[in-house]
C-alpha cells in the first residue's frame, strides 16, 4: 500500500465532464495493483478561468480591495471543484469527503491574497483514508490566526497539495496538469521543446521563480525542504483515466539521485536545462537620484515595508556629475502601488522624473551545469544580438542568467536561446 496526493490543476477540473474523468484516476489509483489498494488524498484547483473571474468581480466591486474579503471570494473556486468532486466519486460507488481549509484546518500565517502555509493538521484525512474513504482538499485556500479565510497566491495548489503531502507523510505527490511534464521551455511556445525526465529540485526553484509556472514556486521550496517526492504529469494522457503508475512525467530529484541517474545513463547532463520567460514584472526608472549614500535605501524601503518584491536593479552612470538613474522591475501587479509610494516620497528621494514600463519580459536561462562551466551567458548575449533582440538589463545567479527584453520579442528570443543551446528535439517532420 502506498499513499499517494494527487493534484489536479484548473484546465483537470473545468467541468462536470471533467470531473468526471478525474474521478476515474483516482478511483484506479485508489484501487492500486493486484489487489492492494492505497490511500489517496486530492488537492483540486479551481476550474480554469474561474480564479481569473472571481479577481475580476474584486476589481470591479472596489478596486483598492481588502486582501481579506479578496481571499473570501477567490478561495470560492476551490470550494465548488472539491465539492463535485467528491460527489462524483460518491457516484462512482467510490467513499469520499471534501475537507476544507478551515476543516482540516490548514493554518497560514502572513498576508492575505498571499499567505503561507505554517501547519497541517493531517490527523483527520489519515484516519479517513485508513477507512478507504478519498480525502478532496480544495488547494490554494487555508485559515488565518484570526480564524478568517486565507489564500496562497495565484498558483497555490501547487504549494498546498506538497503541504498536505508533507503533512500526511505521503510516498508520492503526484501535480496531474494539461501537460505531461516539466519540459526544456513552455511547449506552448516551442513546439520542439523537449520533456525532461527528471530535474533537480534547485533548477526547479529557480526555472518557477522565473516564470515556469507549470509549478509554483512556494511548492518546489516546500518540497526541497520537507523531502517531498514530486510528479509532474499529465491528466489527458489518453481516454482510459490511466494513473501515474502507468505513464510517469517528469521526477523532479535530489542532486545525489540526478548524478545516479546520469550515471546509469538514463539521463544526459545539459549544460543548460531550461528556458523560461516571464511578462509580469514592469520596470521603473527613476531620472537624475542623487549619487550619494543612502539614495538607493530611500528607494526601496518603502517598496519592501508594502512587500512589493523588487526583482533586477540597475544604476545606470549619470548622466551629470552626481546624479544617477535607478531602473528596477516589480511584478505588474504591484506597478500602480510601488508609482504612488515613489510619487509620494519624490521630496525625500529627490528624483527628478518617475517613468514606467509594463511591456517588457524577463527571459532566464537555468542549469546545474553553469556552476562548472563558464560560457552561457556569453552564448546568451551572443544569440540575442543576432536577431537584433536588445537587452535592457541583465541579473545572474549561480544557476542562471536573466535579461529584461521588449515583450514583444519574448517567443522568438525562447525560441532563439532553446536552438542556440542545443535543447531543441529532433525534427520529426523532417526527412
Ligand atoms: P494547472 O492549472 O494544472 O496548475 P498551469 O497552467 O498552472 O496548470 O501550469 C501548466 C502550464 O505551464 C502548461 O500548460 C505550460 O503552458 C506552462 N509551462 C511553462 N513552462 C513550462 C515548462 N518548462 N514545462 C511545462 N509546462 C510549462
Ligand atoms: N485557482 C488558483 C489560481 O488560479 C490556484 C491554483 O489553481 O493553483 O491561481
Ligand atoms: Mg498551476
Amino acid at each position: 500500500m502506498a499513499r499517494i496526493v494527487m493534484k489536479f490543476g484548473g484546465t483537470s477540473m473545468a467541468g462536470t465532464e471533467r470531473i468526471r474523468r478525474v474521478a476515474n484516476i483516482v478511483r484506479r489509483q485508489a484501487a492500486g495493483r493486484d489487489g492492494e489498494r492505497n490511500q489517496v488524498a486530492v488537492v483540486v484547483s479551481a476550474m480554469a478561468g474561474e480564479t481569473d473571474r472571481l479577481v475580476n468581480f474584486c476589481r470591479e466591486a472596489n478596486a483598492l480591495y481588502d486582501p481579506a474579503e479578496y481571499d473570501v471570494v477567490v478561495a470560492s473556486g476551490e470550494q465548488v471543484t472539491s465539492g463535485l468532486l467528491a460527489l462524483t466519486l460518491q457516484a462512482l460507488g467510490q467513499p469520499a469527503r471534501s475537507w476544507l481549509g478551515w476543516q482540516l484546518p490548514v493554518h497560514t500565517v502572513e498576508n492575505h491574497a498571499k499567505a503561507l502555509i505554517d501547519r497541517i493538521e493531517g490527523s483527520g484525512l489519515i484516519a479517513a483514508m485508513e477507512e478507504g474513504q478519498i480525502a478532496v482538499i480544495p488547494g490554494f485556500q487555508g485559515l488565518s490566526p484570526e480564524g478568517r479565510v486565507t489564500t496562497m497566491g495565484r498558483g497555490g495548489s501547487d504549494t498546498s497539495a506538497v503541504a498536505v503531502a508533507a503533512a500526511i507523510g505521503a510516498d508520492r505527490c503526484d501535480i496531474y496538469t494539461d501537460v505531461d511534464g516539466v519540459y526544456t521551455t513552455d511547449p506552448r511556445i516551442v513546439a520542439r521543446a523537449r520533456k525532461l525526465k527528471a530535474v533537480t529540485y534547485e533548477e526547479m526553484l529557480e526555472l518557477a521563480s522565473v516564470g515556469a509556472k507549470v509549478l509554483q514556486t512556494r511548492s518546489v521550496g516546500l518540497a526541497m525542504r520537507a523531502g517531498v517526492r514530486v510528479q509532474v504529469l499529465s491528466s489527458f494522457v489518453d481516454d482510459d483515466a490511466t494513473p501515474a503508475d502507468d505513464h510517469p512525467g517528469t521526477m523532479i530529484v535530489s542532486e545525489d539521485e540526478m548524478n545516479q541517474l546520469v550515471e546509469r545513463g538514463e539521463v544526459e547532463r545539459q549544460l543548460v536545462t531550461g528556458i523560461a520567460h516571464d511578462k509580469n514584472e514592469a520596470k521603473i526608472i527613476l531620472t537624475r537620484v542623487p549619487d550619494r549614500p543612502g539614495s538607493v535605501a530611500h528607494i526601496f524601503e518603502p517598496l519592501a515595508k508594502a512587500s512589493i518584491n523588487v526583482d533586477m536593479i540597475i544604476q545606470n552612470v549619470g548622466r551629470d556629475k552626481g546624479e544617477t538613474d535607478v531602473t528596477f522591475t516589480v511584478p505588474q501587479a504591484d506597478l500602480a502601488r510601488a508609482q504612488a509610494l515613489l510619487e509620494d516620497r519624490r521630496e525625500e528621494i529627490g528624483y527628478n522624473r518617475i517613468i514606467t514600463d509594463s511591456h517588457i519580459a524577463k527571459i532566464s536561462v537555468v542549469g546545474v551545469g553553469m556552476k562548472s562551466h563558464a560560457g552561457v551567458a556569453a552564448t546568451m548575449f551572443a544569440a540575442l544580438a543576432e536577431r537584433g533582440i536588445n537587452i535592457q538589463a541583465i541579473t545572474t545567479s549561480e544557476i542562471k542568467v536573466s535579461v529584461m527584453i521588449d515583450e514583444d520579442e519574448t517567443e522568438l528570443a525562447v525560441r532563439v536561446l532553446h536552438t542556440a543551446y542545443g535543447l531543441d528535439a529532433p525534427d520529426e517532420s523532417a526527412g
